[in-house]
């Protein structure tokens, strides 16, 4: 099945306590589309980038077979710049800076080819450009939005406005706290279901994510790594596997929901192991459903 994903082209800079990186490739859907291109095809990004947004970023993401029809390009303006700096645990991080530029005007339009896609992934944008993609899409089958606390301070209205139209709402333990003002998770969850979100993900980071799905509650855990050197990213490949998955095997049921979040948490593993979209340059199904299936020994038991 087809996907589509919307979010930022970002050109990023990276602080970690291993290192910094400048310049290096970013955005929402680049990650997802990405991550996205080894499940299924077409692929089909929707994004803007200004006219200092480089060829070889360009040529990455037609390599990976994504379609890019939906890649505005204006000339004259700059690309959408984020840039970050990471705590000591990895899990905390700062923004330094966030220049919208060319994201500040920006009106998606749906390509007529992309009208009718069934699976479509809402990488973390302003919530009223989710809202203007979503009114330009043909009934899709699955709906995945994702956000970040940048949005839930400064666009909460609008958020709470698209959120009712998301069937699968993702966001990180520290955005559902603010989004829900309630410090435990579950209580949280319950308030933000209460919003709208019909099935509902928090991410915890390096601790793994839960589900929420109809009454059923799924706790996977997050795949063990020594080495994380970039987290940037995590969080969109987590949404794209998901979503990706959900799109190659068109089973919406709780147990393949269950799979499906473990395939998230599985391309978030191979994200953070390299800077940037690193991670995600040479991966193979083969490659990747071998650690989906590392994640069973981790926590399977007899009774
Ligand atoms: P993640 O680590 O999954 O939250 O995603 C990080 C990516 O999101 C980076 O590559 C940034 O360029 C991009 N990003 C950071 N802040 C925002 C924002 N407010 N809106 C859209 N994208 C953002």
């Amino acid at each position: 099945m087809s996907i589509l994903v919307v979010g930022s082209v970002a050109i990023d800079d990276i602080e970690t306590p291993f290192g910094t990186a400048k310049d290096v490739l970013g955005g929402s859907a680049v990650y997802i589309a990405v991550a996205a291109s080894y499940f299924t095809t077409p692929v089909r990004l929707v994004g803007v980038v200004g006219g200092d947004y480089p060829q070889h970023a360009i040529d990455f993401l037609n390599d990976r077979g994504v379609d890019l029809t939906g890649l505005e390009v204006v000339k004259e303006a700059k690309t959408f710049r984020w840039s970050g700096r990471y705590h000591y645990d990895l899990n905390n991080r700062d923004t330094l800076s966030l220049n919208l530029n060319v994201f500040e005007k920006f009106d998606p339009k749906i390509p007529d080819s992309y009208k009718k896609t069934k699976y479509i992934c809402l990488g973390n944008i302003d919530p009223t450009l989710q809202r203007r993609v979503l009114e330009q899409v043909e009934k899709p089958t699955l709906v995945v939005g994702d956000t970040m606390n940048f949005w839930i301070d400064t666009k909460k209205e609008e958020l709470l406005k698209v959120l009712p139209s998301f069937d699968v709402f993702i966001l990180n333990d520290s955005e559902a706290r603010l989004l829900s003002n309630d410090p435990n998770l579950l209580r949280a969850a319950k308030k933000i279901r209460a919003m709208g979100a019909k099935t509902l993900i928090i991410k915890k980071g390096e601790h793994g994510a839960l589900l929420f799905h109809e009454d059923h509650i799924f706790s996977a855990p997050a795949y063990p790594l020594e080495d994380i050197f970039d987290p940037t990213g995590a969080g969109d490949t987590f949404a794209s596997g998901f979503t990706a998955w959900l799109a190659k095997t068109d089973d919406l049921s709780f147990e393949n929901m269950k799979r499906a979040v473990i395939y998230g948490s599985t391309m978030a593993s191979f994200c953070v192991e390299k800077v940037s979209v690193d991670g995600l340059r040479d991966l193979s199904y083969l490659k990747i459903q071998d650690r989906f299936r590392e994640f069973k020994t981790l926590s399977r038991f007899d009774e």
